[in-house]
This record gives C-alpha cells, structure tokens and sequence, in this order.
C-alpha cells in the first residue's frame, strides 16, 4: 500500500519534506515499516502538491522517488506551508504511470487514497453511475483512486470536507468490503484524513499539523490514529472522530 503525509504549518522546502526525518516519504518509499501485507516497497512513482499564492501546484512521476533528480535539483528550492505529498505501490491490475499516482488536484484542493478498493471496478460502478458522464470521462487514470477522488471532488461541491469524507469511505467500506481506505485531503488550511485498515499517524502542535502513514521519525509528538477514525488536523487543533458504517 502506498504511504502519504500532508502538511501544514510555517513555508519549508517541499523537497526536503519528502526527505525529512530519519524515516521520511524517500526512505518509506524502499523501506516502509507498516504496509501490513500490502506490497514490500513504494516503487510505482511518486507525486507532491504544494500551494502557493492560492493554487496547488504539483509534481508526479512514474519513477520512484528515490531515483527522481528532480528532487534534488528542483523542489528543493520550492517552499510551501500546505504540502500533500504520496509514493506509490500499484494495486495488481492497475496501470503504472504518471497519471495513476496521487495527489489528484482540483477545485481547491488535493487529495491522496492509500489503499484498495476491493472488486473495482464493478464494486463502485453503482456509486459512478450518480456522477456525470462527462465527470467520468474526466478519470484521470483507470483506477480506484482516481475514481474515489472524482466521486469526492463532485460530493465536496456540496458538503463540508468532513461530510464528504465520512460519507465517501463509510459508502465504499459498505459496498466493497476488505477495502483499505485511508484518504488524505487537504484544502491548504486544514487536512482531513481516515484510517480505515491502514497505518496512520499524526503531529500537531501550535504551528504546524502533520499526518503520514508512517511517523517521520523517533520524536514523541506522534500520535496514532486509531483504525476507523476521521482525523482533522490544522496547527494547534487534532480532531479524531469514529466511523461506523452506516445502514445500506
Ligand atoms: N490502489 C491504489 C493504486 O493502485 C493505491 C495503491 C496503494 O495504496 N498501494 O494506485
């Protein structure tokens, strides 16, 4: 399963976040400690969104993070105080490239999916089917996160951040059961994020607010999110909240 980490807090260099800690994104990305059975490393490209004067902008490739001397070079120099950033291991049967590797931007905001949508595409055909055609013909990859985040993108256009989270993954855990669903969103301000089947951790304090599917390092501020729980976190605020599945 692939990790992911999103920030908020004081502007940093978008590069050296990817290789921050003793156990940062780069080193998750070929020796992650909790894939839980999901794959063995992170090799399947990597991608990272960061604002800046209002707007995301984003790199991604199909080259594992560790190889990818645009890191180095490039977004070391770029500095952000709203960072979502993901390395990939690509579910069996969906295609490796750019265009499958999260995070996924749009109206405002960015988000990442790590884990499986068990049975897809057939298990969320019936939740598509509400979308419109044109939004479907959008997909920007065809796999089941680039179909959870343009069911979330059309939900967010009428709910809060926190709605459309809970409803998203307490829908899909119902319709697809065994699927792994730990979502990362962030509007720039504030991240959301659920831990559902999969590792997730998260650092707050009164400047910065941090959560990663593996803690960045040894430090004591790392706090786990238990399994099925909503997480809203902004510097200096740490909400968990329950997720029950609801009634079909
Ligand atoms: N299923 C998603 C994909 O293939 C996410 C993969 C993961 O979390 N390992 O892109």
């Amino acid at each position: 399963m692939c990790r992911h980490l999103g920030y908020v807090g004081p502007p940093v260099s978008v590069g050296e976040m990817l290789g921050a800690g003793t156990h940062s994104l780069v080193r998750q990305s070929w020796a992650p400690k909790e894939m839980r059975g999901g794959g063995t490393i992170n090799a399947d490209g990597f991608g990272v969104a960061w604002r800046s004067s209002g707007r995301w902008s984003r790199y991604r490739s199909a080259q594992p993070l560790w190889s990818d001397p645009a890191v180095p070079e490039v977004l070391a120099d770029v500095a952000s105080g709203s960072i979502v950033a993901a390395v990939r291991s690509a579910t069996e049967g969906m295609p490796v490239e750019r265009s499958a590797t999260a995070p996924f931007v749009g109206d405002g905001w960015a988000f990442s999916h790590n884990g499986v949508v068990r049975g897809w595409p057939d298990t969320l055909a019936p939740l598509a089917s509400e979308l419109p055609v044109a939004d479907l013909l959008r997909l920007e990859s065809p796999t089941d996160s680039a179909t959870l985040w343009q069911l979330l993108r059309h939900a967010l256009g009428v709910q809060t951040p926190e709605a459309a989270v809970t409803a998203l993954v307490t829908t899909v855990a119902r319709e697809a059961p065994g699927s792994r669903l730990n979502l990362l969103l962030s509007g720039g301000d504030e991240l959301w994020a659920t831990a559902w089947d999969h590792a997730l951790y998260a650092r707050v304090d009164d400047t910065s607010a941090l959560i990663a599917s593996e803690p960045l390092d040894d430090s004591d501020g790392w706090q786990p999110v238990p399994d099925r729980h909503l997480v809203g976190a902004r510097p200096g605020h740490l909400i968990l909240t329950p997720l029950e599945m609801g009634d079909p």
